[in-house]
C-alpha cells in the first residue's frame, strides 16, 4: 500500500491507509492509546486497542489504518485534521526514540541556545523553524523565478580562492600541493562577477556563500547567504529599479508587506542627519506590531575614511592611513572623478554606492564599479599600495581591464536578514539552519577540531603551543 500524507486524510474517510511519521504525543488510557502522528504534511490523532503503548515520543512509526469521522462532541475545531482519527490496526516502529535532550513541544526561545545548537536536528523539528526553512527556500524560490524571468544567469564561482577584500579577515585554507601557499575563502565573488561582466555575461547572479573572519554579533556569522548580482551597461539607478523590483515581487511571492512602494532614498548625508546613522527603521509602532517591512535606499557615500587603528584589517587595507567605506571596486561620481585620480581631496570624494536598509538593518550594498583600469589603480594607489603591491593583489583585475570590459554595477543582498525580518526574529542564528555559537563552534559537529600529526605533516603546518 503506498504511502498516503496526513494532510489528505480528511478526504479519504472509510479507507484504510498506510502514514509514517513521528509520535508527536502520547496518552496511554489503559486498553485505548491515542497517539498524535506528525508528517510534514500534518498531525493527527490515532487510536490504537491494546496496542502501541509502548510507543516513545518522537519515535518513528508506520501505521496501518483505517480514517474514522469523529463523533460530532469529539470532534476538535481547533485541529486542521479534528473531524478525523485513525483507527490503528497495525504498525511498526521505523526509528526509535529515546530520552530527548531538549523538548520541542515550545518555540525554543527559552531553552539554552548552546544545547540547541548542539541538537540541532531536533530543534529544527519545531513548528516555528520548519516554518523558517520553508520560507527561506521559499523566498530564495521566488527570487530566482524573477532574476531569471529578467534575463540573469546563475553562475557558480570558486570557493577556493585568493583573498578579496570586503574590509574583514579572510579564512584561509592550507594546500597540501602547495606547501606555504594558501587559498582564501571568498568574502564575497566580488572579483569573478566582475570578470563575468568581462566575461560578455551582462547579467549574473548566484546564491552565494560568503565567509568573513569577523566578530561575531547577533546579526553577523562568520557565513552568510547573499543574493549577488551584476550587471553591464547600466547606470546605478537602473540596478536600483531593477533590485527594487526583485525584492518587491519577492516579498510579496511570500506573504510579506512592504511600507513604502517605491522604497525612499536618502543621501548618505540626510540619513546622517536625520537619524544619526546609515541604517534606519521607518516603522511605526503599528508597522512593527503587523511585521511590515520598511525598506529604503541610502546613496552618495564618502568612498574613503580614516583608517581605525584598532581595526585589522582596516589597517592592512589603508596603508596610506584611509580607507574604502564600502567596497574599493566602486566608481567614484563623475564629478569627483578628477580628485580621485589625482588623489586629492580624499575624504570628499563621494562613490556611486547604494544600501538597502530595511528595519534597522543594512540588507544589501552595491556601487556602480571602476572598470577602467587607471581608475581602480587609483583607488588602491589613494590607500597607500605600490605598485608592486597593486600589481600583486589586483593585477588580475587591471589586465581584465584591457580586453573590454563594460561599465558594470551590481548589489548583495543579504538572505539571512532578509528572512530574519520576514520572520520577525532578531537573531540571525534562528533562521540559520545549523548556526554556530556565539562563541564561533560548529552546530553539531563542534568544529574547529584539532588535527592529527600526520594531517599537520601533510600540510606543513607547524602549530605552535
Ligand atoms: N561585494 C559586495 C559585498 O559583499 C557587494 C557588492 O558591491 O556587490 O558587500
Amino acid at each position: 500500500m503506498q504511502r498516503s500524507m496526513i494532510g489528505e486524510l480528511a478526504a479519504m474517510v472509510g479507507e484504510t491507509v498506510r502514514v509514517a511519521g513521528w509520535v508527536q504525543t502520547k496518552r496511554d488510557h489503559g486498553k485505548l492509546t491515542f497517539i498524535d502522528l506528525r508528517d510534514r504534511s500534518g498531525v493527527v490523532q490515532a487510536v490504537g486497542y491494546q496496542k502501541m503503548g509502548e510507543l516513545s515520543v518522537e519515535a518513528v512509526v508506520e501505521l496501518e489504518a483505517v480514517v474514522k469521522a469523529r463523533p460530532e462532541k469529539l470532534v476538535n475545531p481547533e485541529q486542521v485534521l479534528g473531524m478525523i482519527e485513525l483507527d490503528v490496526q497495525s504498525y511498526q516502529v521505523l526509528g526509535e526514540a529515546g530520552e530527548l535532550p531538549i523538548p520541542i513541544d515550545s518555540d525554543g526561545y527559552e531553552i539554552n541556545e548552546e544545547v540547541r545548537i548542539q541538537y540541532r536536528y531536533l530543534d529544527l523539528r519545531r513548528p516555528r523553524l520548519q516554518r523558517m526553512l520553508k520560507m527561506r527556500s521559499d523566498f530564495t524560490h521566488a527570487l530566482r523565478l524573477a532574476l531569471v524571468e529578467q534575463s540573469f544567469v546563475e553562475v557558480e564561482t570558486p570557493l577556493l580562492t585568493k583573498s578579496t577584500k570586503e574590509g574583514a579577515r579572510d579564512f584561509v585554507v592550507p594546500s597540501r600541493q602547495h606547501p606555504s601557499k594558501f587559498y582564501a575563502l571568498p568574502q564575497s565573488p566580488q572579483q569573478y562577477k566582475q570578470l563575468l561582466m568581462t566575461a560578455g555575461v551582462e547579467r549574473y547572479f548566484q546564491m552565494a556563500r560568503c565567509i568573513r573572519d569577523e566578530d561575531l554579533r547577533a546579526d553577523r556569522g562568520f557565513e552568510f547567504t547573499q543574493l549577488d548580482l551584476e550587471m553591464s551597461f547600466v547606470t546605478q539607478q537602473e540596478v536600483m529599479q531593477t533590485v527594487e523590483g526583485l525584492v518587491k515581487q519577492a516579498v510579496k511571492a511570500v506573504g510579506g508587506t512592504l511600507q513604502q512602494d517605491p522604497f525612499p532614498v536618502f543621501t548618505y548625508q540626510e540619513a546622517m542627519e536625520k537619524y544619526g546613522a546609515d541604517k534606519f527603521d521607518l516603522r511605526s509602532d503599528s508597522d512593527k506590531e503587523q511585521g511590515v517591512l520598511a525598506l529604503a535606499w541610502v546613496e552618495r557615500f564618502p568612498f574613503f575614511k580614516p583608517v581605525d587603528k584598532e581595526d585589522v584589517a582596516e589597517v592592512r587595507d589603508g596603508k596610506s592611513g584611509w580607507t574604502f567605506t564600502h567596497n574599493p571596486f566602486s566608481m567614484p561620481l563623475p564629478e569627483h572623478l578628477e580628485w580621485h585620480l589625482a588623489g586629492e581631496h580624499i575624504g570628499e570624494i563621494v562613490t556611486q554606492q547604494y544600501d538597502l536598509v530595511c528595519n534597522g538593518y543594512e540588507v544589501g550594498g552595491g556601487s556602480i564599479r571602476a572598470h577602467r583600469p587607471e581608475i581602480l589603480r587609483a583607488t588602491f594607489k589613494i590607500m597607500g599600495y605600490s605598485d608592486e603591491q597593486i600589481e600583486e593583489g589586483i593585477g588580475h583585475m587591471l589586465k581584465a581591464f584591457t580586453v573590454g570590459t563594460p561599465p558594470h554595477g551590481g548589489i548583495a543582498l543579504g538572505m539571512d536578514r532578509l528572512v530574519m525580518l520576514l520572520l520577525g526574529e532578531t537573531s540571525l542564528r534562528e533562521v540559520t539552519p545549523f548556526p554556530m555559537t556565539s562563541s564561533g563552534r560548529t552546530a553539531i559537529m563542534d568544529a574547529p577540531s584539532s588535527l592529527s600529526a600526520e594531517q599537520l605533516a601533510e600540510l606543513s603546518l607547524v602549530v605552535k603551543g
